[in-house]
């Protein structure tokens, strides 16, 4: 009796300039006493777009003054072939050279010893360092496609795709957006992931055109920020919160994590906050963001990273405060 208003309720839901009978996404509308039930079916059900499309779809319904006590549930899938991924999170920061792909790699690999199957995605465009990280050698690479579909380097326990696959050592990356956007479609929706329960993304640093497209590339769960305590570096996170807290991207912040906290001091071993102490716990409740952890600088962190081994797999110091960074993340999800 009300199918029609229905319709044109629908019809009023406009995404990238197309409303969603148009777009094909309805897939089934079923009726009954005082409830619809909608299924739609995207390629890409990105989080923030399942809210803005959830919330669109209700809003539209309500103003057509169907029933006062009307019930709507909607139901969105993916029409990937793939299997889809349980969670895809994302490693980010708002300055290079503090730590985030360090840290993509060592909870990518704690992930991993706590019985999980993870991937790795490095769309770090500026500088992708995650094949250095895991020991991928240029000449180990062989991305074998097969239809078409391509089969990540397993390392570690990892499976790994990265940018730099696809460039030659020392040779800079100058992809536009458009050309980033195309490859990492690639990487998520033509790639053999398997089961995975984790899909780790290390992505470029700061605020720009190019994260915008990955951001909505990308079907995220959450965001993990990484950041040391010293004011340059906050004052740049500051601006990718910014950013992933803009209406149009709304990704859940899962929390930040200070990288190089401290150092230990050789006479008395002491604890020295090279960076200023409490910079990002402090940050972090100025921000309303979890606090993650703290992770000290360390040379074996460094030197570890330089040979191409998860430090986790090493030091059992870090590895502790890994696990525990790790299991924050999870229970935050
Ligand atoms: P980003 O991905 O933010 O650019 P990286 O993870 O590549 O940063 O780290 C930059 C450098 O700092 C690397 O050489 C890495 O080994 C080192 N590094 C990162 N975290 C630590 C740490 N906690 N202690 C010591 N060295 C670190």
């Amino acid at each position: 009796m009300y199918e029609k208003k229905i319709e044109k309720a629908l019809e009023n839901v406009i995404i990238d300039n197309k409303n969603i009978i148009e777009s094909g996404w309805i897939k089934k509308i079923d009726f009954s006493k005082n409830k619809i039930k909608i299924y739609l079916c995207l390629s890409n059900p990105a989080m923030h777009i399942k809210n803005k499309l959830i919330k669109e779809i209700t809003h539209s319904i309500k103003n057509q003054n169907i029933l006062d006590t009307i019930c709507i549930k909607i139901e969105i899938k993916s029409d990937r072939k793939i299997k889809p991924v349980k969670n895809i999170i994302a490693i980010a920061s708002g300055k290079g050279g503090v730590g985030k792909s360090t840290i993509a790699t060592n909870i990518a690999v704690t992930l991993v010893q706590m019985g999980f199957h993870v991937g790795l995605l490095d769309a770090d465009i500026y500088g992708p360092s995650i094949p250095l990280m895991f020991n991928i050698k240029e000449e180990s690479i062989k991305l074998q496609h097969k239809n078409g579909i391509m089969n990540p380097i397993t390392s570690y326990g990892v499976k790994i795709l990265s940018i730099g696959f696809f460039s030659k050592y020392g040779q800079a990356i100058v992809w536009r957006g458009p050309m980033v956007t195309k490859v990492l479609r690639q990487f998520l929706h033509e790639t053999n992931w398997g089961e995975l329960d984790f899909l780790i993304v290390d992505l470029p640093p700061g605020t720009g055109d190019i994260h915008l497209s990955l951001l909505q590339e990308i079907p995220l769960k959450g965001i993990v920020m990484v950041s040391t305590s010293q004011k340059i570096a906050l004052s740049d996170v500051n601006r990718s919160v910014g950013m992933f807290r803009i209406k149009s991207i709304c990704v859940p912040i899962l929390g930040i994590i200070e990288n190089m906290s401290y150092v230990f001091s050789k006479k008395t071993q002491e604890k020295c906050f090279f960076f200023g102490k409490n910079g990002v716990k402090n940050f972090s409740k100025e921000m309303n963001l979890f606090f993650m952890g703290e992770i000290p600088m360390l040379q074996t962190i460094r030197e570890y990273s330089d040979l191409g081994i998860p430090v986790v797999l090493k030091n059992e110091y870090i590895r502790n405060i890994f696990l525990e960074i790790t299991k924050n993340m999870i229970n935050q999800l």
